[in-house]
């Protein structure tokens, strides 16, 4: 929105530059974040996004919602659904039983925090929720189609299981929320779930590492889709995932 450009044009104008350090961003900010803790999940989330925009996996209208963990019972989200020229201070601080603490959240994303508090509150190992609308997982949202895990890079980026599908309903909605509830308790190992006729909403350790699993995520439903005309994708061998684990592990010990 125009508005929050101009009002950030000034002091924020290094943002999509080169990556700042965290004692760097804890001197330009607005004083949002005094925490430390709650700084560094700021940084993170703006880098999250803009490595969404260079990676070429954003959704074409800069519409995205992204969070990072604060703490035990917070997170940082992004105040707005548009991202481009996102900065630390275009976040709010949430609690996770959805009370808005500091910073004013815009009404239009107001509806979409408890699809991001309900991840944290089922994941106590997830620290960054992404939601977007990559146009490849876009088209596997609007078929109501699961992703299946048939590409190497997602092995190793932790999703070898395929990505269930949430049927539609409302946009923070009851029924919405109460679906991806639902998806996480029967897809434990899943780190995405596709949202039917709307997106995805990924999750990982960090914003960072969400924003790489949105990455491969989106190349694993674009080959998807160009396999279909040399007559599809075909599965891993049988025994795969073990492989590739086995081979991390000899590669990080
Ligand atoms: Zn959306």
């Amino acid at each position: 929105m125009p508005t929050a450009h101009d009002r950030h044009a000034d002091s924020s104008a290094s943002t999509g530059s080169a990556p700042t350090s965290p004692a760097g961003a804890n001197g330009a900010g607005s004083g949002a974040a005094h925490d430390p803790e709650e700084a560094a999940a700021r940084l993170a989330v703006v880098e999250a996004a803009n490595t969404l925009f260079t990676n070429g996996v954003m959704s074409h209208t800069g519409h995205a919602n992204l969070s990072a963990r604060v703490g035990a019972d917070a997170m940082v989200l992004t105040a707005t659904g548009h991202v481009r020229h996102l900065t630390e201070d275009d976040l709010v601080r949430v609690e996770l039983d959805g009370r808005v603490v500091s910073g004013t959240i815009d009404p239009t994303n107001a509806e979409i925090v408890a699809m991001h508090t309900e991840v944290y509150r089922a994941r106590p190992g997830v620290g960054g929720v992404i939601h977007t609308h990559s146009p490849n997982l876009l088209a596997f949202a609007l078929a109501n189609r699961p992703l299946p895990c048939r590409y190497e890079a997602l092995l190793r980026f932790g999703q070898a299981d395929e990505v269930p599908v949430v049927p539609w309903a409302p946009r923070g909605s009851e029924a919405s929320v109460g679906g991806i509830v639902e998806a996480l308790a029967a897809h434990p190992a899943t780190n995405a779930v596709l949202l039917g006729n709307h997106g995805v909403l990924v999750f990982a350790p960090t914003p960072g590492a969400a924003a790489q699993l949105v990455t491969v995520l989106e190349e694993a439903a674009a080959a998807e889709l160009g396999a279909e005309t040399l007559g599809g994708a075909t599965d891993f061998p049988a025994g795969a995932l073990e492989q590739v684990r086995a081979s991390m592990a000899r590669v990080r010990s």
